[in-house]
């Protein structure tokens, strides 16, 4: 177990013998090894990774991550953060993920097609029979979820489909929408302030942080910085998002856009209301936070800040509220899309966006109440919640 520290949790709740036993493991973590075709004939040898962390509260439910040099320990990681994001916001699924490990700048979109075709070929049974519901993550997208729905031919095998293919409109913004609406509760109770005019900066403007800075500009915040894996830009009087996003979405990088460039490391620094990572894993390290000056961070990427980064964000006093609550909003959604596939019901991207809204306010006065209540951080309260239902399934299904 990486995501959370287990020891801390039972402080705060009983956790017994057997269900700390399998918590420490995935239920199931497999290396796969195969081939593909390319354009050109030849063919490329791919590394996957398949993990299903803990699905007692249901099926194994978690993007698809293609990257460079991705792990198999990186994969588990995830999976398991899907444990407790799912059980936090109350979702029937349990923790799954899985990582396919190619060169992401050099694949084409048919080898990325082929690659997905020959995954789930491999992975059929487990995704037929409804065990593994994957979604898009780093490196995949609508695109690759209609080729998986393509050849199970199944809507609810997959969620994250394009909206002419079963997909759910709002989907594509899910996440970033419960980014931004966990910043607009943590500034309103946190900073005791409105949202309008307050500083923020994001990390990564992909599909989270691109659609967290469209949510947040729209509700009136200065989105004073953006940055990519190429670098950031500032403005001090806030960004134009409603012309950069679409920019981002065409596939213009961050340097080649206009405006005052900075680094993403002077990004983090920012002396800003609200910060969030939005990129990818481990940014805000023991060292990288020191140099922290926002007031409240909140996490769009998944594992943004290091155990060591987190204890020098408390040392300075600066609140983070945990990716499991923040990022929520993309498996609420996944599992409006999974219902609505399930039912054949059409849902408004309106209720979309009201599902993300509703659950993850509730989700947050949870977390704020037993935070208060115990005197404890917000990542703490929220694993704690998460890890108790849980448990709490396990006594439920005779595990324990
Ligand atoms: P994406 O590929 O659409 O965007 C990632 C962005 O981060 C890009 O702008 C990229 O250039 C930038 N980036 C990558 N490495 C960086 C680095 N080292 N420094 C600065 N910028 C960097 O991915 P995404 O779907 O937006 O996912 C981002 C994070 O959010 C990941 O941690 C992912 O696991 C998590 N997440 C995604 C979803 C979802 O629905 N897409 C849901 C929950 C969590």
């Amino acid at each position: 177990m990486k995501s959370i520290d287990l020891d801390e949790v039972c402080r705060h709740v009983e956790v017994p013998e057997k269900a700390r036993m399998l918590l420490s493991v995935p239920e199931k973590s497999i290396r796969q090894h195969f081939s593909v075709t390319q354009e050109s004939g030849d063919t490329i040898v791919v590394d996957a990774y398949v993990v299903y962390y803990n699905t007692v509260r249901g099926p194994a439910k978690g993007g698809i991550r293609l990257a460079t040099g991705v792990t198999q320990e990186e994969v588990e990681d995830l999976a398991e953060r899907m444990v407790w994001k799912t059980s936090l916001v109350g979702i029937p699924f349990g923790g799954g993920k899985s990582g396919i490990c190619v060169d992401i700048e050099n694949v084409t979109p048919f080898q990325k097609g082929a690659i997905i075709k020959e995954f789930t070929h491999i992975n059929k049974n487990d995704l037929l029979a409804g065990d593994y519901i994957p979604a898009p993550d780093m490196g995949t997208s609508p695109r690759e979820m209609a080729i998986i729905y393509g050849e199970t031919h199944i809507a609810e095998s997959v969620t994250g489909k394009p909206v002419r293919v079963g997909g759910l409109p709002g989907r594509l913004e899910a996440t970033g929408r419960g980014v931004a609406t966990t910043a607009l509760l943590g500034c309103r109770d946190i900073l005791g302030r409105d949202l309008r005019g307050t500083a923020c900066a994001i990390q990564g403007f992909g599909n989270v942080g691109g659609w967290t800075a469209h949510f947040l500009h729209g509700a009136g915040a200065r989105v004073v910085a953006v940055s990519d894996v190429t670098g950031g830009i500032y403005d001090e009087d806030g960004l134009d998002i409603p012309q950069l996003q679409p920019m981002a979405r065409s596939g213009v990088l961050v340097a080649d856009m206009e405006g005052t460039k900075i680094s993403n490391a002077d990004l983090l620094g920012l002396d800003v209301d609200i910060l969030i990572p939005a990129a990818c894993e481990n940014v805000l390290t023991g060292q990288t936070a020191t140099h922290c000056r926002a007031r409240l961070v909140v996490e769009g990427a998944n594992g943004p800040t290091t155990a060591e980064g987190d204890a020098v964000l408390s040392d300075k006093g600066i609140p983070v509220l945990p990716d499991v609550l923040a990022n929520a909003g993309g498996v609420i959604a996944s599992y409006v899309e999974w219902r609505q596939a399930k039912s054949g019901s059409i849902t408004r991207r309106e209720d979309v966006f009201e599902s993300i809204d509703e659950i993850i306010t509730e989700a947050y006065d949870r977390v704020r109440a037993f935070a208060r209540e115990q005197g404890i951080g917000y990542r703490l309260a929220a694993v704690t919640i998460a890890v108790e239902e849980v448990v709490r399934a396990m006594q439920d299904r005779g595990w324990l």
